[in-house]
């Protein structure tokens, strides 16, 4: 016997239309590229998302035919997310970060049909167009006059023109909550980028899930500002889960640096932000340099790699802001796990608190998680064994666009490449990226926990720790180090810090002192890289 509740499908259309309908007037704020504060409600996108919609059926496009973006966080972006998917497209969100020939490789391997694009982006369109063999409309995200007449680019015209031209009459059609919705490149280690196709079901579920109070805590009493951008993970669904929640958001456009942050924060009066940890770097560096207090900032939701626990210190005790560290990757939707403390552990000592608080935190709802040895065999959550985590849920990739790589899952879960340790609570724990984990002498040594501890003296930046061949060990882990501008610390100083934090075995070799550490197209550390570049540094033997 089945229920009898109504088979209403769960569609991405329903999010702005429920935003519309119940918080008319909460507010989308938008730092735009031309350099202004662009302010409208949740009314005022539904309208021009409708549009987006109409316009996409003048163009003939298809059922799940895709429509790709190169953009900051702005409302114009967000118009699309809803328009696009709304209609029964795909937005394929491309990082512009990327460099140019993979792009256009991105945009062929999806088969985009059109193409919306930030005018900051026009060089790298100039650069691709006449390569991008399934684009036939190119779409400058700005009003028409600001569109340049000589780009030699077929099929441009600007975003302004071609929505205003559609009545904003449209019906949002319904069909099978399955279908694809959005579509995110991911890159790997080898091989070209794999896409990430979510449906509207998953990314409506996300949204429920990352909404509730143990995850983001999104409710139409917060003012939202994702840093992390939109061409990264959807913005961690923020956008989405925005529109459910009828929270405000602020979009902080191609302004990223500490300065510009932190005046958009105090102007909108952001209460919660989100962002990976090199952001709150510039953001802190900021404050401190300037004797900045936050007026009405509670929260900071810190992920895309391990949050170093003196910036989750630093968060709460110089500036009274909560961080909650999460995890997850663009398989994920990307929101797999938050950290927030159980009842019982409100009443312990704040050092024991805080020893929960750095963890990568507990499944949400809806996402199963489990550690396993080499051999697949499920390991114990005691938060000491490591092992490989895999994760299932209706949220998370089962296969990847078109099929490339092959069936990535192992039993029916999603091998994530990353070493972790689970505890009785559930509390989840990522020790590396596997490919990260350095190993000297038939041990592991975390790579994350030598950071982390690095991190904690006032003087480093940043810090990535490597694993350097070695004739006897293996691999002894080396430090590289980015200082703090104007801070001195030398190499002896730097070493004695570990001595009683890690056993002697896993203090690093030696410290080496750069001016930057290269970043990926979504601010995370390349060890790759700098593994590379010292593979032949000298060690102790
Ligand atoms: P991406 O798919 O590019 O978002 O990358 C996902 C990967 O980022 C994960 O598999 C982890 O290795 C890493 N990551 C994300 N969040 C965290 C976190 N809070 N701590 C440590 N690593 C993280």
């Amino acid at each position: 016997m089945l229920g009898l509740m109504q088979d209403e499908q769960l569609l991405i259309s329903s999010l702005i239309e429920f935003a519309a309908r119940n918080h008319a007037d909460a507010q989308i704020v938008s730092r735009r590229v031309e350099g202004d504060l662009h302010c409208y409600t949740y009314h005022d996108a539904a309208v021009r998302a409708r549009r987006v919609a109409a316009a996409l059926d003048r163009l003939g496009l298809g059922f799940s035919d895709r429509v790709g973006t190169l953009a900051w966080n702005g409302y114009r972006h967000c118009e699309l997310y809803f328009g696009i998917a709304g209609s029964g497209r795909v937005v394929h969100t491309i990082n512009p970060r990327l460099p140019p020939e993979q792009i256009a490789w991105i945009a062929n391997h999806a088969e985009d049909r059109v193409l919306c694009f930030d005018m900051t982006f026009l060089p790298i369109v100039k650069a691709i167009w006449s390569k991008c063999v399934t684009v036939r409309h190119w779409i400058a995200l700005c009003e028409a006059n600001a569109v340049p007449a000589d780009t030699g680019i077929a099929g441009l015209r600007s975003y302004e023109e071609w929505i205003t031209a559609e009545s904003g009459g449209y019906a949002w059609p319904r069909f099978e909550e399955r279908s694809a919705a959005a579509l995110c490149y991911t890159s790997g280690t080898t091989g070209h980028p794999k896409g990430v196709l979510y449906s509207h079901r998953s990314t409506v579920l996300h949204a429920w899930g990352s909404a509730l109070p143990d995850t983001l805590g999104l409710s139409a009493r917060d003012c939202v500002l994702p840093v992390v951008p939109m061409f990264h993970v959807n913005a961690w669904g923020i956008p989405y889960a925005s529109a459910m929640t009828g929270a405000k958001l602020v979009l902080p456009g191609a302004a990223l640096d500490g300065k510009s942050v932190y005046e958009l924060i105090e102007s909108e009066s952001v209460t919660l932000a989100a962002g990976v940890p090199t952001v709150w770097l510039g953001l802190l560096n900021h404050m401190a340099q300037h004797g900045r207090r936050f007026s009405t900032l509670q929260r900071t939701v810190i992920g895309g790699s391990a949050c170093p626990p003196a910036m989750i210190s630093t968060f709460k005790d110089t500036y009274g802001v909560t961080v909650l560290h999460a995890w997850g990757m663009t398989e994920t939707s990307p929101l797999g796990s938050a950290c927030t403390l159980k009842l019982k552990q409100t009443r312990l000592p704040p050092e024991e608190q805080m020893a929960v608080l750095v963890k990568q935190g507990r499944a949400m709802f809806g996402v199963e998680m489990k550690i396993v040895d080499a051999g697949g065999e499920e390991l114990a959550w005691d938060g000491k064994t490591s092992g490989d985590l895999h994760v299932k849920g209706p949220w998370i990739t089962k296969s990847y666009f078109k099929g490339e790589g092959g069936d990535p899952l192992v039993d029916g879960w999603f091998p994530t490449g990353d070493v972790a340790t689970i505890d009785a609570d559930g509390f989840m724990q990522i020790t590396d990226r596997s490919k990260d984990v350095i190993k000297s002498g038939g041990e592991w040594i975390s790579s994350i926990d030598i950071e982390n501890i690095a991190m904690a003296h006032p003087a480093v930046a940043m810090a990535a720790c490597i694993g350097v061949p070695h004739p006897k060990w293996d691999e002894r882990p080396v430090l590289v180090v980015v200082k703090k501008p104007g801070a001195e610390v030398a190499r002896e100083e730097l070493l004695a810090h570990y001595h009683g934090q890690v056993a002697n075995w896993q203090i690093p070799d030696d410290v080496i002192f750069v001016e930057s550490i290269p970043l990926g197209a979504t601010g995370k550390m390349q060890k790759g890289k700098l593994r590379e570049q010292f593979k032949h540094h000298p060690l102790p033997v």
